[in-house]
């Protein structure tokens, strides 16, 4: 239990504490006495700031303690510590918490966590299907037996495993882990939200990219709002689209009327031509006898 005051004897060893602190750190990393505070019975700490540039705001702290009824102090330790206003490496964060999308390089590793919430279990074949199983999914009446499938006393088929195995496969379900509702939802809204219908590009888009020739259809339950852009000079190429994103490739965007080039000029050179007076009026006065304006300024 932590004494609220400090031992007087251990408290006083003010030099001890400093000849301690500068033997283990060194004559100049070691400043002024900061105080003192007490860890328990007969156990005090002093504080000494530290001088070394590196660790500005640290301070020295040794400790030390003496034994019941004993006058001489001993040295606990000399440790480093940060004070209030020390500089600190930002707290330590996991890797698995720092990496972020498009982290992964070449030769890189990522493991997968066993109850990652993106993944379940598919179907290896590993587990038969149970007799209840097959009785709940039997139809009522009487079952007719078909070739290849185990046939039950009462006549219900069960599905052999390797019928199921060639099932699991075609669905997609012969892994070992498949992705889940949750992991298929949040890959939907991400996708979404990169090439859906609320980017500024679908809202420009003449059309969407449902109706345009360059969408590839894809297969599963996916295939109802996605399809992947197959043409190069889209920003979607060769990426998940939503069916109602869009942009200015669409295949059947309008075609844009050429602007049209103005005629090159053309000279009459084979007419006579009358020569065209800037001042008709002025003109016509000149030759009537009467004098132009600009003789009468003059005269
Ligand atoms: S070209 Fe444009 S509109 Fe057509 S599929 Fe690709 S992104 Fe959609």
């Amino acid at each position: 239990m932590r004494s609220r005051t400090p031992d007087r004897l251990c408290a006083e060893a003010v030099d001890v504490a400093l000849a301690v602190t500068r033997e283990a750190a060194g004559p100049d990393a070691v400043g002024e006495h900061l105080g003192i505070i007490a860890e328990g019975d007969r156990v005090v700490t002093h504080f000494f700031a530290c001088e070394m540039p590196a660790y500005r705001g640290w301070r020295w702290a040794t400790t030390l303690t003496r034994a019941s009824r004993a006058k001489n102090v001993t040295v606990d330790e000399t440790v480093l510590l940060p004070g209030t206003d020390a500089v600190l490496a930002p707290e330590w964060v996991p890797w698995s918490d720092r990496l972020r999308p498009g982290d992964m390089g070449p030769g890189d590793l990522l493991p997968t966590e066993a109850d990652d919430l993106r993944l379940e279990p598919g179907w290896l074949g590993e587990e038969a299907p149970s007799d209840e199983d097959s009785v709940a999914e039997a139809p009522e009446g009487p079952a007719e037996s078909t070739a290849g499938q185990d046939a039950e006393p009462d006549g219900v088929a069960v599905p052999t495993i390797a019928q199921i195995g060639a099932v699991a496969e075609e669905i997609g379900m012969g892994r070992a882990r498949v992705l889940s509702r949750y992991g298929l939802h949040t890959a939907a809204d991400r996708w979404e939200e990169r090439f859906g219908a609320k980017t500024p590009m679908a809202q420009a888009a003449p059309a969407h990219c449902v109706s345009c020739g360059f969408l590839v259809p894809i297969a599963g339950s996916l295939s109802q709002a996605f399809g992947v852009c197959a043409n190069e000079f889209s920003p979607a190429d060769g990426q998940l689209v939503s069916l109602a994103y869009g942009c200015g490739a669409h295949s059947e965007a309008a075609v844009m009327p050429k602007t049209p080039h103005p005629a090159p000029m053309v000279l009459d050179d084979l007419h006579d031509t009358e020569p065209m007076p800037l001042h008709p009026d002025r003109h016509s006065s000149v030759e009537e006898g009467e004098p132009a304006e600009e003789d009468l300024g003059h005269s």
